[in-house]
């Protein structure tokens, strides 16, 4: 199969991204969430990222338009009855991303393909939240979305072949670079990543240093883009507690323990950039 339209849940930063994305690449795109004043704050990320290119000359005026207006903004998942994939980007948590899986399945065409981005949860537990286990997939990309070009693709226990090469191809579409990981928690890409964040954490938490003395740290001594308490902060401190639960509860091992400050950071709901105080202030 050819998708030529997705449908986007969660219109956070993920969501815009790969909404964004998708346009690029000719797709057509519909952009979900909860109420409107979500789909449109999504919406306004893409346009803001899309003017940016536009000064920096990478497109034209007229090729914002025509990418902006592949994009459809929805309160309704009832849309997904007209699309060939639902990508899924809403929050962390399996409870949320299972009953969204099983009212998707009622409404989606029966070819149609379900899959998640989600950072660290069971693809297989989230496709039998639905009668097509076998046409539902991870396909995790990295923030931000439109500068990344890892893409992990991850097949539940059902998932077919000829799912997942479908779902290759339009990475390949959206200039990304797949990459097949099996189905465990947090993948490759977090179960490396987080436990070195929250080891971060810990190091603040036990006194040992500042966090930009620690983010200064990985930066200049191990080659660093970012350190990563600033990267904790870009990706959203509640992803990553939530991640950190997937990996203790799914490995049952204490290493994967998340450090009590990141707890009571999402307890104040300082969630990072996007609340604008996280272990820096924006
Ligand atoms: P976010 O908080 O920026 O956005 C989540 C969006 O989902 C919000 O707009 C929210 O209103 C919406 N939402 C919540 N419940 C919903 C529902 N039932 N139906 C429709 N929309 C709903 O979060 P994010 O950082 O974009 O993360 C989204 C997903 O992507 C998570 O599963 C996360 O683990 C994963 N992810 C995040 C990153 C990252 O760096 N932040 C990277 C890769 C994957």
């Amino acid at each position: 199969m050819k998708v030529k339209k997705v449908m986007v849940i969660g219109a956070g930063q993920m969501g815009s991204g790969i909404a964004q994305v998708h346009a690029m690449a000719g797709i057509e795109v519909i952009l979900h969430d909860v109420n409107e004043e979500a789909a449109e704050r999504g919406f306004k990320m893409i346009l803001k990222n899309l003017s940016r290119q536009v000064e920096k000359g990478r497109i034209t005026e007229v090729d914002k338009a025509i990418i902006i207006n592949r994009i459809e903004r929805s309160t309704d998942l009832e849309y997904a009855r007209d699309v060939d994939m639902v990508i899924e980007a809403a929050v962390e948590n399996i409870e949320v991303k299972s009953s969204l899986f099983a009212e998707l399945d009622t409404i989606a065409r029966a070819e149609a393909i379900l899959a998640t981005n989600t950072s660290a949860l069971s693809i297989t537990e989230v496709a039998a939240a639905t009668s097509r286990p076998e046409q539902v997939i991870g396909m995790h990309f990295m923030n931000p979305v439109p500068v990344m070009k890892l893409v992990e693709i991850i097949r539940g226990l059902a998932t077919t072949d000829d799912v997942y090469e479908t779902v290759v191809a339009l990475a390949h579409r959206l200039c990304k670079t797949p990459v097949e990981v099996n189905d465990f928690p947090g993948f490759v890409s977090n179960r490396i990543l987080m436990p070195m964040i929250n080891e971060a954490i810990f190091t603040v938490y036990e006194g040992v240093a500042t966090p930009e003395a620690v983010d200064e740290v990985m930066k200049r001594g191990m080659n660093h883009p970012m350190g990563p308490l600033t990267l904790a902060d870009f990706i959203g401190l509640d992803t990553c507690l939530y991640i950190m639960e997937t990996l203790h509860a799914g490995f049952g091992d204490d290493k994967y323990r998340p450090c009590p400050l990141l707890r009571k950071y999402v307890k104040a709901g300082w969630l990072g950039k996007k609340t604008g105080r996280g272990f820096y202030q924006y």
